[in-house]
This record gives structure tokens, sequence and C-alpha cells, in this order.
């Protein structure tokens, strides 16, 4: 017996052949996630449902089941259990999920309160700070072990800007970029050594003596970056098929191969090999589009073009309407997504999901913002987006649209959350609940006859 309860209908998503089988009343298992989660999850299904009940009239809807994590799996499970094997198993199963943010212990204390995120460095019957007796020890990141264990190793994050959300360009417009970012090695295989450790002293004396490496001071931390063939092949697959099943004109391989040839520039040549033996018909390298088409994308096809990542970052600043798809590596991929949300105003709004072969998992990319929880007044826009991912991975289009019509509808008049409504001149300042009601009142406006 789970601890979770099954829904009392609903059926299991298959994956067949590389493909997801997915039928009208899907399995979906969910987490509200700590903080502001629980605020930001409510808005999110209210919307969801309304999406699909519009878009489907009753002949789809999704069985939602409650997995735990965080404070949930706290308070159900046996104490300091912060990610059960249940709930892996669970993601595993039923292959598509949906997560809110969850406290993720950073620092070098001892124990952490999952209310209110308070860092403590001994372990009191209630906190200190907000009475809650839910106080754990330090635990790795929840997130990551769900990435690991579920060998999730893409992590996608579409950046594209909303009509009327302020941001710091001039032609926000031109924005409409899906990352994807290798999600297993570079440096989030973490592999590091402390400096004045005999385990750092042996990694130095063996690249200084036998592999005859110059490292310029002896008082160094060591970092070690593996990427490999495997590992960067299967994220480049997986973004040249995005951008074939959308229709997206070109996928970019961002590397720093001019400097690190051996992890970032093979990362280039080996995602260049996934294209010219794997999809030899969908793609032109750009070479071939100068050289034999006169430098036009024949119709259909998928330009796959490399650049150095921090030429991407004035790229995507000068000429954002030169990429759709974005290929890279773990740390490259991490500060350009963010860097590109920002460029579009939409950190706050910014969807993402972690994905491998037939499981994903959506997420809202922001953290549970503890000061703000249970106040509901946060923006639920980055789940709810995420949520529209969701939808589109399942291939509910229509009801993934309507959400995006809502939203846009809702910021266009001007009724949103604080984070916006304090950029915004004459916005009107809506909770986060209300903003979720606004969505689902322009989305039924945006539908007409739906
Ligand atoms: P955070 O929770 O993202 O909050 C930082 C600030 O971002 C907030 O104070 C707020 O800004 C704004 N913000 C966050 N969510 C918002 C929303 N839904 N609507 C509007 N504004 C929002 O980052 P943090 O305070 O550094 O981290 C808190 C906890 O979350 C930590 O334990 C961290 O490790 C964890 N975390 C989890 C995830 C995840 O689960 N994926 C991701 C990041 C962080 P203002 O104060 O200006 O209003």
């Amino acid at each position: 017996m789970t601890k979770y309860k099954l829904p009392t209908s609903g059926t299991k998503i298959e994956y067949k052949d590389g493909k997801l089988r997915v039928p009208n009343d899907p399995i979906i298992p969910f987490f509200p996630g700590d903080g502001t989660g629980p605020d930001i999850w409510r808005a999110t299904r209210i919307v969801i449902d309304a999406a699909v009940e519009k878009a489907y009239k009753g002949k789809r809807n999704i069985s939602w089941m409650e997995v735990f994590a965080g404070l949930t799996a706290l308070k159900n499970y046996d104490k300091d259990t912060v990610l059960p094997q249940e709930t892996l198993d669970a993601f595993r199963e039923y292959r598509i999920g949906i997560k809110g943010p969850l406290t993720t212990p950073a620092g070098s204390f001892k124990f952490v309160c999952l209310d209110c995120a308070a860092e403590l460095m001994d372990r009191p019957a209630t906190c200190p700070k907000c009475r809650s007796e839910w106080i754990t020890p330090r635990f790795r990141s929840v997130n990551v072990g769900l990435r690991q264990k579920l060998d999730l190793y893409a992590c996608v994050r579409p950046v594209r800007w909303f009509t009327g959300v302020p941001c710091p360009v001039k032609s926000p417009e031109k924005f409409n970029i899906v990352i994807f970012r290798e999600n297993t090695e570079d440096i989030y295989a973490g592999i590091e050594f402390q400096q004045g450790t005999p385990e750092c002293k042996k990694v130095y004396d063996f690249l200084t003596s036998e592999m005859k490496v110059k490292i310029p001071f002896p008082d160094s931390g060591i970092g070690i970056k593996p990427i490999s063939i495997t590992g960067t092949k299967r994220l480049v697959r997986m973004a040249i098929k995005y951008a074939i099943a959308h229709k997206k004109p070109s996928v970019t391989l961002v590397h720093k191969g001019n400097i690190q040839k051996f992890t970032e520039g093979a990362f280039r040549d080996w995602g260049y090999e996934v294209a010219a033996q794997e999809f030899r018909d969908q793609t032109v390298t750009e070479t071939e589009l100068w050289d034999k088409h006169e430098g036009k994308l024949p119709a259909g096809k998928v330009l796959v073009k490399d650049r150095i990542a921090d030429q991407t970052f004035q790229q995507f600043l000068l000429r954002p309407d030169e990429y759709s798809v974005i290929a890279t590596t773990n740390l490259n991929g991490d500060y350009l997504s963010d860097a590109a949300a920002a460029q579009v105003g939409g950190l706050g709004i910014a969807p993402g999901a972690n994905i491998g072969d037939g499981v994903a998992i959506f997420e809202a990319t922001h953290g549970t913002a503890p000061k703000y929880a249970n106040k509901d007044v946060v923006n639920p826009g980055s789940l709810i987006l995420s949520g529209v991912m969701m939808l589109e991975h399942l291939g509910w289009q229509e009801a993934a649209d309507l959400i995006v019509k809502g939203l846009e509808g809702a910021i266009q008049a001007k009724t949103v959350t604080y984070d916006l409504e304090r950029q915004m001149a004459g916005a009107k300042k809506l909770k986060c609940s209300e903003f979720g009601a606004a969505i689902v009142r322009n989305m039924t406006d945006a539908a007409g006859a739906a």
C-alpha cells in the first residue's frame, strides 16, 4: 500500500517504441511544493482543468494524483524523508508529472525548517522563527535527486515575451527561443576536491606529476568537468527532434570549444555528428546553406549551426530572431536560460521542464519565496506556463493555447499579481488566486465559441 492515494478514475500513460501513448483521462502525479508552492499550485490546477474542460468539453480530463516531497513528505513518511522512493516510483510509472518549488538547503548549517526555510545549527523542538515542528537535517536537493534518479537529462526552458510584460529591451517580441540544457554532466556532475584536503592533494599530485599538467598555484581547489558522447548525443537528439516536430528553423549548438576543445569543443562535434548521422534528410549545416542553397533554408529543413557561448549572449540581445532552439552544456545553459528569461521580463513567469526518455516533470523555475508563503500573493505564471508545456507534451495543444490566450488577456488588461503590477503603470494588483481566475475568464473570451 502506498501512502499516496490512487485517484478513483483515470488511466496510466504508456510509453512504447519511443513514444508516449496518452489516454483521454491520464493519471498525472503532482506535488504542490513548499513555501508558496501550495498557493501557486491551487491556481495552476484550476487553470489547467478549466482549459482542458473548455477545449474538450468533457471528452478529456486529467486525474490528478498527489504524491509527496519536501514538507509533505516529512508529514506523511518517516521522519527526515524528503524524497520518498514511492514518489520516484510514481513519476517513473505514470511518466508525466508536475511539481511546485522545494526548499533546498544551501549553506553550512545542519538543520532546516521546511515551513519557513530557516537554517539552523541545532534541532530545537520547534522553529525559533515560525514555531513549526517540521525541522529536518540538511539534505541534498530534492530537485537534483529527482533529475538524477529519473535520468531527466534535458532541462527545457522556452523563453518568449508576453505582450504587456515590462522588460529591459526594445524589441522583446523578437525573442522566442527554446533552450535545451544538458542536465547530468559538466559542472552538474559536481566532481570537486576541496583545497587543503588529502583528496585534493592526491589529484593535484597525479595531474602535475603523472599527467605533466601545469596548475598555476598549488593551493587550488580542483573541479573535473566530464562531457560524454552519450550525454551530448541524447541531448542534441532531443533538441533536433523538437525542432522538427515544432517546425522550428534552426538548432544552435552553444559551447566554449575555443577554450575547452575536448569537452565543449567535443560537444559541438558530437552534436553535428548526431545531425549528420540521424537526421541527414531533415537538416543542413551553415556551410551547406551557403555552398548549396545560396543562404536560403530549404523548406522543411532545420539549420544546424554552432556559436561560442559568450557570443551567444550578445546575439540574444542584438539578433534574437536568428535563433529558435538552443542545445547546450550544463553551465552555459544555466547562465543563458536566466539571462534570456530576464531579457523578456519573464523571470517570474518562466516555465521549465526536466525531460528524459519517457519521463518528464514540469516545474516552476523560481523557488519557494518563503516570505510570501500562504499569503496568496505571488505570481502563479511560472507553474501555469509549465502546465502549458505539459499539455503540449501530452499533445493537448488546444488546451495549451487557451491558457496562453488567457494569460495574455489578463496581462494586457493589466490585471496582474504584485510583481508585475509594481512595474506596470495603471495596473490592478490581484492576488495569486484572483490572477488564476482572471486567466480563466480571459480564456473564455479568447476561446470565443469554446
Ligand atoms: P525564490 O524563492 O525564487 O525567491 C526570490 C524572489 O523572487 C522572491 O523574494 C520574489 O521577489 C521573487 N519570486 C519568487 N517566486 C515568485 C513568484 N511566484 N511570483 C513573484 N515573485 C516571485 O528564491 P530564494 O529566496 O533564493 O529561494 C527560496 C528557497 O527556494 C530556497 O530554499 C531555494 O533553494 C529554493 N529554490 C527552489 C527551486 C526549485 O524548487 N526549483 C528553485 C530556486 C530556489 P520579491 O521579494 O522581489 O517580491
